[in-house]
């Protein structure tokens, strides 16, 4: 590779489509500047704001919960457990977390799935039928909002990169998911009982956030999520991979292509969508029960006519 174009030392990645090659000292604080110029091009945060950070315990999200740091946001950990018990997955992850919010001295909120679904997600998922990474987003997106708003956070940030949002932006608009597709945005803005939703990594490529992770000795779990690892998201990632590799910066264009012009995509939304307080748990929601309350009451009463008719089974 050739030299740094900042100082001439031995370069450590070429970002083609920003025309850019770092060495280790440059890359960081380049990497700092590039989130700091999304955060206000996309208008995500105001100078010194309350920010709730979801850790999952990967490379994105601990090293969003760094910079925004860095940056001087007034930042608190939100880490989910989800109750995935295989690889002591959630355990491990849960570490990692827990060692970033000691070395920036910032709390790490703690929500354990378990309370709500006794058995966390891989069983309750199961009972509902549904595949594990759909039901866990639906879980994940309720704990980060009824945490943001009982506690008067003014944003939520997650660790989304590039390649997450360009894969899951491909996947719409190949499904012709139209109604997804108006609500992928770097800024969710606050509505009726929403918070404010930002992704201050959607520009950075995961081998980028992958580098600053490593180059600024942030330990993180490295193994997938073990639901995930036939997810379909993986192939069109990798597919985005392989055009980015022959064309240098596609990936990066049609992600920012589209957001500037998201705002054709806006009339997809269902028009006069009310939101009212769920009446269980006074989340917003469409209906009368929110989708998170719902699944929780037919988790428990599928779960407990499975274990009559294996008791009953037990009698014969
Ligand atoms: P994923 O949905 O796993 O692709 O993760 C996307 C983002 O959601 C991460 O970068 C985190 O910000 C957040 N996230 C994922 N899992 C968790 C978790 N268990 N607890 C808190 N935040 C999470
Ligand atoms: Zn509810």
């Amino acid at each position: 590779m050739k030299p740094c174009r900042q100082c001439g030392k031995k370069a450590v990645i070429d970002l083609r489509s920003r025309n850019l090659r770092l060495c280790a000292e440059c890359f960081p604080p380049k990497f700092v500047e590039l989130t700091e110029r999304s955060i206000k091009q996309y208008k995500m945060l105001a100078p010194g704001e309350r920010v709730l950070v979801a850790v999952s315990g990967g490379k994105d999200s601990l090293s969003l919960w760094y910079v925004l740091n860095h940056l001087g946001y007034d930042t608190t950990g939100l880490y989910i457990d989800l109750g995935i018990a295989q690889g002591s997955y959630s355990s491990q992850s849960r570490r990692h977390c827990e060692r970033m919010a000691a070395q920036l001295g910032r709390e790490l909120r703690v929500v354990r799935v378990e309370e709500d679904f006794q058995n966390g997600v891989p069983e309750a998922a199961r009972l509902m039928g549904r595949a594990a990474c759909s039901f866990c987003g639906m879980v994940k997106r309720y704990y980060m909002n009824r945490v943001a708003l009982e506690e008067g956070f003014d944003a939520v940030a997650t660790g989304h990169n590039l390649d997450d949002e360009a894969t899951t932006l491909l996947m719409n608009v190949l499904h012709g998911n139209w109604g997804y597709i108006a609500r992928q945005a770097p800024v969710l803005p606050a509505r009726e009982g929403f918070v404010r939703r930002v992704k201050p990594f959607c520009r950075h490529t995961e081998k980028e956030t992958a580098l600053f992770a490593l180059l600024m000795g942030i330990e993180y779990i490295e193994d997938e999520c073990p639901f995930s690892v036939d997810a379909p998201s993986l192939f069109y990632k990798d597919i985005l991979n392989r055009i980015d590799h022959q064309y240098p910066g596609t990936k990066l264009q049609f992600y920012s292509e589209f957001v500037k012009h998201r705002r054709f995509f806006e009339g997809a939304v269902a028009e006069g969508e009310v939101l009212s307080p769920c009446l269980l748990c006074g989340q917003p929601t469409t209906g009368e029960i929110c989708a998170f309350c719902r699944a929780k009451e037919q988790v428990a009463q599928r779960r407990s006519r499975l274990l009559e008719r294996v008791g009953s089974k037990g009698e014969e």
